[in-house]
């Protein structure tokens, strides 16, 4: 079987290794599992490494055993090898610096001297995005070929389109911004020059033919920003999905003080898979009653038509009893 025009689905588990996957976590990757999987399609493991000081080298193999633990399975990966590796961001790092030199050579990029304060003193209420302040374009004015500031004194900017772009997300149709204006140009690069996450996930999502991107709605400004990379770079376009995020009873995004929502520690606690991928069943709208369900039981009846938009109130970390 195959999705859309008989062109093979290709999904992604894209976990940060920064901390423990939580509940929230293994609702999104669920989802994103039972799509592939529904339409017969592959799965990629890709560990998403790059954010370096806040990155935990435990919650690689962490998050690897969580998934696992949950039934969800990839055809590729790091455990596993595959024709698109390595599927460890750190150890891309030279596909990532071909791709900016594309960017660079096209004009696309430019180098940004501009510090973090820099950027929010300058903003005023206006130039607030949706995702923080918009870069107000001080080092803009440069041009391929023109001198480069020191090394480790810059990082690369991303020109973005002053035009609309438009994302087509399956859950919640097609939406619009001007990326320049709305969102402003974007880090694609470190101070370092390692790659940032907007441009590793555009060039992994290309490198390893994903065409499927099912991932929380908190990444929707970000699916624009990647949109315009995309184009830029000539790449096409995957599906997106951006699933609700889960909350607690403050409707605020599940953290520490919502309590232990830890898939470790559901584990540990003796709590079955079973209830969890039960639990994220029901409050997406896929199954009548929380019962305890495993994830390839899901797969023959899942439909995004079915999948709930509503953001997902999690009341007490208590949900789950072991037995
Ligand atoms: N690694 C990101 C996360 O865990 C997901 C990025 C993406 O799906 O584009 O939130």
């Amino acid at each position: 079987m195959s999705g859309i025009a008989g062109i093979k689905v290709v999904g992604r588990l894209a976990p940060s290794p920064t901390g423990s996957q939580h509940l929230g976590n293994a609702r999104t990757y669920l989802l994103a599992w039972l799509s592939a999987r529904s339409q017969g399609g592959r799965m990629i493991l890709r560990i998403e490494d790059i954010d370096s000081p806040r990155v935990k080298p435990w919650a690689i193999q962490q998050a690897i055993d969580d998934l696992h633990w949950l039934g969800l399975d990839w055809d590729e990966g790091p455990d596993i090898g595959g024709p698109s590796g390595p599927y460890i961001q750190t150890a891309r790092a030279s596909i990532y610096r071909f791709e900016l030199g594309r960017l660079i050579e096209m004009d696309r990029a430019y180098p940004c001297t501009c510090t973090r304060s820099d950027i929010d003193e300058a903003a005023s209420a206006p130039h607030e995005s949706i995702d923080g302040p918009v870069y107000h374009g001080k080092c803009s004015a440069w041009r391929h070929g023109d001198p480069l500031p020191p090394t480790g004194t810059f990082c690369w900017r991303f020109r973005a389109t002053d035009g609309v772009t438009a994302v087509t997300d399956c859950l919640l149709g097609e939406l619009r911004i001007n990326v320049a204006q709305q969102l402003g140009d974007f880090p694609v690069t470190r101070k370092t020059l390692e790659a940032a996450y907007q441009l590793a996930v555009v060039v992994d999502d290309h490198a390893m033919k994903v065409n499927q991107v099912v991932r929380g709605d908190d990444l929707i400004p970000s699916a624009f920003r990647q949109a315009d990379l995309i184009a830029s770079l000539g790449y096409n376009t995957p599906s997106y999905s951006h699933v609700p995020l889960v909350v607690g009873s403050d409707g605020r995004r599940l953290a520490k003080r919502h309590g232990d929502t830890r898939l470790s520690q559901f584990r540990a606690q003796g709590v079955r898979a079973e209830q969890i991928i039960g639990w994220a069943a029901h409050s997406a709208g896929l199954v009548a009653s929380p019962q305890a369900i495993t994830a390839a039981e899901l797969i023959a009846d899942f439909a995004w038509s079915k999948v709930n938009r509503a953001t997902v109130h999690v009341d007490s970390v208590n949900l789950f009893r072991s037995c």
